[in-house]
């Protein structure tokens, strides 16, 4: 653009500057730029700006539910977990703080473990554990069955602009700002990101260079397309890589997952083991447990089965409720014994903390703010 305008290369560097680090909201802000040379960059028609915070929702975990709209009206939702971890490690309990110390051996050795060792930050509230969910389409078409966002179907992609644009405004409204605040994302909010491939890698490649936010600190979950999960393994800049299992055979996993028709556990279990890991990385499988369905003793020994000789770890999701998902959340006990026959075989498996569970702001639970927005909370 700096150079259809017939400016100097480092013009550029600025406007990229204005947009993703100071997040200014029109071109009259770019305070770097004369006046003139805003004047010609309104004149191509240009326009710039973050998309719009419609409605917050806080809960009482301190997890916020943004309804974030764009241009042409559409929104998703996007979730900021104060104490979030990355769709990964700590979550405050006996499996958070082994998680923790797992991360630590395997992953950031060199780092200090956050909620212990770091001081708190100046700049905003961030502790250095705050993680930010975004979406990558409105809507989605994966229709899982035990997922509130499949209820609407899918929309429309988002693009790489509106996927940072989430980042940017949620960055600006918790007055938090990369690097120096330690923020984790992950792509887990409405949506298949490998069913918006191209937009969703541009996105990762932008909030890496021009926001600021390291490649390790993001992950990318997939539904299992798996074609793209050979291409995403050739990418130069990639989040590290979950995967939603969520059954431990295939008659399960179709019926839970339509897509496993398509792409099954022998194709999908390939991918995994072909997958180019990095060095301290694993890819993290997230097993939702629904009551009665998926958590038997007998799945968990499948799970082993599938998993086994895999650098990989376990997230145990027990089923976070919505109207119209007819399945049941398991009891604890029935999460942890599912968790100890992971461990016993020697897979790192955590339960994961819902967040933001009474503001349907939970896994699995983002579907349009306003038409659920007064639904009970089961
Ligand atoms: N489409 C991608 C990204 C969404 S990630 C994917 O499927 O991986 C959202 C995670 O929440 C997935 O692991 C999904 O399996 C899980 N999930 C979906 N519905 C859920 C629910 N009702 N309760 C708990 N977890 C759920």
């Amino acid at each position: 653009m700096a150079k259809n305008l017939g400016e100097p290369g480092y013009r550029a560097k600025q406007l990229l500057d204005a947009v993703y680090r100071q997040r200014v909201e029109s071109i009259e802000q770019i305070s770097t730029l004369s006046q003139p040379l805003r004047l010609k960059l309104a004149g191509t028609g240009v326009s710039l700006g973050l998309p719009r915070i419609e409605q917050r929702f806080v809960s009482q975990d301190g997890t916020v539910r943004y309804l974030i709209a764009f241009a042409d009206g559409q929104s998703v939702e996007t979730v900021w977990m104060p104490e979030g971890d990355g769709g990964e490690a700590g979550d405050g309990s006996e499996a958070g703080e082994l998680a923790e110390r797992f991360s630590g051996i395997l992953e950031e050795s060199a780092q200090p473990t956050p909620s212990k060792r770091r001081p708190v930050q100046k700049q905003g509230q961030n502790q250095g554990r705050s993680t930010i969910c975004i979406s990558s389409q409105v809507g989605c078409a994966v229709d899982c069955q035990f997922c509130l966002t499949a209820l609407l179907g899918v929309k429309r992609n988002l693009t790489a602009g509106e996927i940072v644009g989430q980042v940017c405004a949620v960055l600006k409204d918790q007055k938090v700002s990369p690097p120096e605040d330690r923020i984790n994302l992950v792509f887990m909010g409405m949506g298949e990101p490998f069913l918006n491939y191209e937009n969703f890698i541009k996105a990762a490649r932008l909030l890496v260079e021009e926001v600021g936010i390291a490649e390790r600190r993001m992950t990318v979950s997939t539904a299992g397309i798996v074609p793209r999960i050979y291409d995403f393994g050739r990418e130069k800049i990639r989040p590290k890589l979950a995967i939603s299992l969520n059954a431990s055979n295939d008659t399960l996993r179709t019926q839970l997952m339509p897509l496993n028709k398509k792409w099954n556990l022998e194709m999908l279990m390939s991918a995994a083991r072909e997958y180019p890991l990095r060095t301290r990385e694993w890819i993290t499988f997230e097993y939702v447990l629904l009551g009665g369905v998926n958590d038997e003793p007998e799945n968990a020994k499948e799970v082993v089965d599938l998993l086994q000789g895999l650098r990989c770890k376990v997230n145990l999701i027990a089923l976070n409720p919505g109207p119209g998902i007819e399945f049941t959340t398991p009891e604890l006990e029935r999460v942890t014994a599912f968790q100890m026959t992971l461990r016993a075989a020697a897979i790192p498996a955590f339960v994961r903390r819902p967040r933001g569970r009474d503001i349907y702001a939970a896994c699995g639970q983002l579907k349009r703010t306003v038409e659920i927005a007064t639904a009970p909370v089961p």
